[in-house]
């Protein structure tokens, strides 16, 4: 059996979701079709969630176009006497999401659980149609929510799949006779039965879930794309598809900006070896990029992302000279805090340790570190932190970096010359990525200059 997953822009035109039935044909294989919301959708749920919690009644007219964008979807896509009465599912979905929202008007909040069930109304009325659509034109078609088979449990303050109960849930409830089941991407539950989701661009996860429980022959990602581009093609021109890349590759990607693959994704399926291409719902006929254990060791740097909204925090001081301890005091403490650390950097001087982390995290991050050193701030051992936004990290990801020498010196000269001032480069000590920080406003002409220097010449 295979697992596909559809993203949004593959689940919002008739074009595509007619793409979506005949690539589904192509195969004799059991198959398991994850998708998520109509595109912009989520967005639109949660700009609703904000204006409501800001007391803005105009969340009505964004929750009256959701329900109208859906009705509009059905009618291009099926035949009035062959609806089933889909358009009152939808009505009844969006006649929940207003009493929530308004809930949310009424106490001016907006909670992280109401945010989890406005969000959950995307996927789960997309999937409504699609499966409706797949019954009429490809048969033998069945559903698994996902809202009540994938479990999360919160993990340091956040919402993490709970992967042994969810492998279980998986197994004791798809139906190997189907030929075709509908598992609607992004959505979960809570151990303690809310409804919670697996975090934007989740989708992709849920599909990799489904394939790792059953041990799927491979798992497919249906997107906008014809596969892992060497680097953002909405950044750079002259990007193109790769053939193949590894599972640590693809991994470094995502988490370094390359929304292609949400970030989650490899784990469930790296661990179980099962192949994953990235595909063009637009062109399906086009090759795409397979990742697997394999990768070609023809270009020693596979891709090139970018990771925006970076603050960059500098905890300095005498107090870190030859000290032991204050490190890990640092980071546990950064942990109970829930703030996740992209990259550290620390020079042989010791008297200073460099953090990269989300913008959103630097206010907290900072009363933080400066709340759990007050008593060295006082003795003037450890200097008060400051955070300074507006850094973007650029990424280059290969497993062929470490065979060559003079990279990063090749790097930094097409840097300097296109006068761009690095902040700080890392590089993980088995040398699959070595990252860059840059100001925010010359990422995208840094990622041009080095896609130049690397795969334009
Ligand atoms: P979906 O809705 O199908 O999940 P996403 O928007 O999440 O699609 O991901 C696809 C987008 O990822 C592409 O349109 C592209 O702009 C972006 N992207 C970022 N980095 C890369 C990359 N290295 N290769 C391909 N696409 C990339
Ligand atoms: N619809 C969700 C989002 O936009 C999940 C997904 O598309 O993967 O983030
Ligand atoms: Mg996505």
């Amino acid at each position: 059996m295979k697992v596909l997953k559809f993203g949004g822009t593959s689940v919002s035109s008739v074009e595509t979701v007619k793409n979506i039935s005949a690539i589904l044909k192509r195969t004799t294989e059991k198959q398991i079709v994850v998708c998520s919301a109509l595109s912009k959708v989520t967005n639109m749920l949660t700009e609703a969630g904000d204006k409501a919690a800001a007391g803005d009644i105009s969340y009505r007219e964004i929750s009256a176009q959701i329900e109208k964008r859906h009705y509009d979807f059905i009618d291009a896509l099926i035949e009035p006497s062959q609806q089933n009465d889909l358009k009152g599912k939808i009505h009844n979905y969006i006649t929940r999401l207003d009493k929530v929202l308004e809930s949310i008007y009424f106490l001016n909040e907006l909670s992280e659980r109401a945010y989890y069930i406005i969000v959950s109304f995307g996927e789960r009325m997309s999937n409504d149609i699609i499966y409706r659509y797949l019954q009429i034109h490809n048969g033998n078609v069945d559903f698994l929510d996902s809202s009540q088979i994938i479990i999360t449990r919160p993990v340091g303050g956040k919402e993490h799949v709970n992967r042994t109960v969810t492998y279980e849930n998986i197994r004791k409830n798809w139906n190997p006779n189907a030929d075709i089941t509908v598992a609607p991407g992004f959505i979960s539950k809570s151990e303690k039965g809310y409804a919670t989701t697996l975090g934007r661009g989740g989708s992709d996860y849920t599909a990799a879930l489904y394939a790792a429980a059953l041990d799927a022959s491979m798992l497919e990602i249906w997107t906008d794309v014809s596969g892992i581009y060497t680097s953002d093609p909405r950044k750079v021109a002259k990007a193109y598809p790769l053939d193949k890349v590894s599972y640590r590759e693809a991994l470094e990607l995502s988490n370094f900006g390359a929304k292609v693959i949400y970030a989650p994704t490899v784990q469930p399926v790296m661990e179980k070896k099962i192949p994953m291409k990235i595909l063009n719902t637009f062109q399906p006929d086009d090759e795409g990029t397979l990742v697997s254990t394999e990768t070609s060791h023809d270009i020693p740097i596979k891709a090139i992302s970018t990771m925006e909204n970076i603050a960059m925090i500098t905890f300095s001081g005498t107090g870190l000279v030859g000290t032991t301890g204050i490190a890990g005091r640092l980071f546990s403490m950064l942990s109970r805090n829930n703030i996740n650390i992209t990259i550290i950097c620390q020079a042989s001087s010791e008297m200073s340790i460099c953090l990269a982390i989300d913008s959103k995290d630097a206010d907290k991050a900072v009363k933080a570190i400066n709340e759990e050193f007050d008593f060295e701030i006082r003795k003037d051992t450890v200097n008060k932190t400051v955070a300074e936004n507006d850094y973007a990290i650029v990424a280059m990801v290969g497993e062929g970096m470490k065979n060559y020498a003079g990279l990063t010196g090749k790097a930094f000269t097409a840097l300097g010359n296109a006068n761009i001032n690095i902040h700080a480069i890392v590089q993980d000590s088995t040398e699959v990525n070595v990252s860059i920080i840059v100001k925010k406003v010359d990422a995208t002409n840094a990622l041009n200059v080095l896609h130049d220097v690397f795969f334009n010449n």
